[in-house]
């Protein structure tokens, strides 16, 4: 696979601060019923690295001591980490907010049937990638089948009250496919509310368009077709500074299966720890810039550094991105 990493070491983009931590984003690690082939992380059923017992009891100590609002469960699948149901329960009676981005195809996995039901007694938010209503587009991207059982994923969801009952969230993900920025938010979701509906009798919430990073998988399809300068010249050319006071790295911490800090998951990909400044070049990604969350436990991030590169232009073009979705 082509790196795009050095091609983004140089930016203009401006230095940005920490606000107030919300949100903690924990890859509870690679382990995945899927194995699709533009998967950031590269999951699959024969991963092994997943977060243990004791680095779970140290995501657990950190919600408590910095009162976070928010935990944002990612994989891999993070529902196969043998230790979701109680990390779910434990932060649920802190009075945390929980999302899963869950695959929806775990949902019909043997030895997973009840997990529906475990979401919605918790209330956990539900977050799912949905690349497209369409059969064709979604198998493309995430592998053949996928689609069918997305679908049936979607209906149990339903089922349980999931998109229905206002206290039961199901939130979509939409990402291009190609070169493009995504379209307005605002004007595909009802599209895909009416389309869902229509076809297979589906309800969700809220649509959440995310624009492709230049990184990893994608970052290497681009390099491969030539397309990468192109790609970076539109996210550099449809910047706007109105996107910078919501940049999701400013209220959340990504956390790997280790237990290691990073500013956003994308930042975790690249391996490039959290807080460092334009000066980092010299660090390397193992070095002694890592730290743990343990290590931060007693630091107030609020002010901090975030580390910056190229590929956060991917964050400000057009309508902004965010694993919640548009910014403006
Ligand atoms: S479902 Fe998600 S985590 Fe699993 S292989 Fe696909 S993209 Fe990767
Ligand atoms: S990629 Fe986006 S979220 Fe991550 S540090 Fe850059 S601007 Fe922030």
């Amino acid at each position: 696979m082509k790196d795009t990493f050095d091609l983004l070491v140089e930016t203009e983009f401006p230095r940005i601060k920490r606000a107030q931590l919300e949100t903690l984003q924990v890859n509870l690690g690679y382990l995945c019923n899927q194995q699709c082939l533009h998967c950031h992380v590269d999951a699959s059923p024969r991963r092994k690295e997943i977060m243990t017992a004791e680095t779970i009891s140290d995501v657990l100590d950190f919600l408590k001591q910095k009162e976070i609002k928010t935990l944002d469960l990612t994989g891999g699948a993070p529902e196969m980490n043998p230790e979701f149901f109680s990390l779910v329960e434990q932060a649920t009676d802190l009075g945390v907010h929980v999302i899963d981005r869950c695959n929806l195809t775990v949902l019909l996995e043997k030895g997973y049937e009840k997990t529906a039901a475990f979401l919605a007694e918790n209330k956990v938010e539900v977050v799912a990638s949905m690349p497209c209503y369409l059969e064709e587009n979604v198998d493309a991207q995430r592998g053949k089948g996928v689609f069918d059982l997305s679908i049936e994923g979607l209906k149990l969801l339903n089922k349980k009250g999931y998109g229905i009952d206002e206290k039961l969230q199901l939130n979509l993900v939409y990402n291009p496919q190609g070169i493009n920025l995504p379209p307005s938010q605002n004007v595909l979701e009802p599209a895909y509310k009416r389309e869902l509906k229509q076809r297979f009798d589906i309800s969700f919430n809220n649509l959440y368009t995310i624009t492709n990073m230049p990184i990893k998988r994608f970052g290497s399809t681009l390099l491969s077709k030539g397309l990468f300068g192109e790609y970076m010249q539109l996210l550099k050319s449809s910047y706007s500074k109105d996107n910078l006071a919501g940049l999701m790295c400013r209220t959340t911490l990504s956390v790997d299966w280790r237990g290691y800090a990073y500013d956003c998951d994308f930042n975790q990909m690249l391996g490039l720890p959290a807080g460092l400044t334009v000066d980092w070049v010299e660090d390397t990604v193992d070095g002694p810039a890592r730290k743990h969350i343990n290590d931060l436990l007693q630091s107030d991030l609020k002010g901090g550094d975030i580390a910056i590169m190229d590929h956060c232009y991917g964050c400000t073009a057009g309508n902004g991105s965010s694993c919640g979705g548009a910014l403006i």
